[in-house]
């Protein structure tokens, strides 16, 4: 299969020192499908998001504080499926999922079926530095999140009249989510820090009419979320079940790490065979170097085409800890947006857009 937008990666030769990008989620998203108004105010929550990340950044905070900046923002915004705007379920409540993961030290937090904290985002967070675990569910999480001192809301604050309407049309037609939520509205972020490390979050309300206690891929890391200073930091959007069988996020990590390993330690042997044995710091700028943009997008697009193969559709985004930062998706639009400390925010939702 054969990939429609394996869009904008950047080249990863005198690197940025930080960059970030964030999704709103994948899916049919095409213009004669999107009023101008949703145009608009999506564009402008992901810009809003966009800053709101690069400040972090800029003032020499940390990736995790980033992706938490940057989603927080989207969390709050309703025209997304996560916090204020969640899909409802088959019985008509909200069920929050949301993960994230330190590049540094592979540190993760993540919740699943979460009823009343008004960010989700904070309360992945909160399981990752304040418990011993890495992932919470259903009421013990929503206890969790009461001790742990965050915002508390009522039910009636995620929802939407649009996230009814789509839930009484899955119910009228009798089709499954699969069927009618072509529109995965996920949030993701995924940041690299002035530091050299990266991290991801990814939030959402899963899919709408979701039944039985159903967990995407969102808080799954490995699945939707993953973050590795080794290699690569993801956040994912699309049909849950076929991220995890792939296991996306961490399947595109891993293939990096072993690439850009097999790569340096061959540049490293033509070194020492010239006489000159590196030494640590040149090992680092070997691995730095070891990949093109290109090779990354194309392990990317390979991932998403496999996910794919098995009847799946969606995207993830991704950035490197040498500076490649992209997206990959195989559905006619993704809300996206990137930024570096090269150069100002880029902001796409179709497919054909840059
Ligand atoms: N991946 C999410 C899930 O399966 C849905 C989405 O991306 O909107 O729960």
């Amino acid at each position: 299969m054969s990939l429609a937008h394996p869009a904008a990666a950047t080249e990863s030769t005198d690197a940025p020192s930080w960059s970030l990008v964030i999704h709103g989620g994948a899916g049919v998203i095409e213009r004669s499908r999107i009023t101008p108004e949703t145009d608009a105010a999506v564009r402008t929550a992901l810009d809003a998001a966009l800053d709101a990340g690069s400040a972090v950044l800029k003032s020499g905070g940390s990736a995790l504080d980033a992706v938490q900046a940057a989603i927080v923002i989207l969390e709050d915004d309703p025209n997304f499926n996560a916090g204020r705007g969640a899909v409802f379920t088959y019985e008509g409540s909200n069920e929050l999922d949301a993960a994230v993961m330190d590049g540094k030290d592979r540190n993760a937090g993540a919740i699943a079926r979460v009823h009343y904290t008004k960010n989700p985002i904070l309360l992945a967070r909160k399981v990752m530095e304040d418990s011993p675990h890495v992932m919470l569910s259903g009421e013990g999480a929503d206890r969790f999140s009461v001790e742990s001192g965050l915002e508390q809301v009522d039910q009636a604050y995620f929802g939407t009249a649009e996230r009814r309407r789509q839930l009484e049309e899955l119910k009228a037609n009798k089709v499954s989510w699969f069927d009618v939520d072509l529109k995965y509205g996920t949030v993701g972020a995924v940041a690299r820090d002035t530091s050299g490390n990266v991290a991801a979050g990814t939030s959402t309300g899963g899919l709408t009419g979701k039944r039985y206690g159903r967990i995407g891929d969102s808080p799954l890391i490995g699945a939707g979320t993953y973050a590795d200073n080794r290699s690569c930091a993801i956040s994912a959007t699309g049909a849950g079940e076929y991220f995890i069988r792939v296991g996306v996020a961490h399947e595109i990590c891993a293939r990096i790490r072993l690439k850009a390993a097999a790569r340096t330690e061959f540049l490293a042997q033509e070194a020492e065979r010239g006489g000159s044995k590196p030494d640590a710091a040149m090992l680092a700028q070997l691995t730095a170097q070891a990949l093109s943009a290109a090779e990354v997008q194309q392990i990317a697009d390979a991932v998403i085409a496999e996910m794919g193969a098995l009847g799946g559709s969606g995207g993830i985004i991704y950035l490197t800890p040498w500076g490649h930062q992209g997206y990959s998706f195989d559905t006619p639009g993704m809300y996206r947006a990137m930024a570096n400390s090269d150069g100002g925010n880029r902001v796409a939702v179709y497919g054909d857009e840059e």
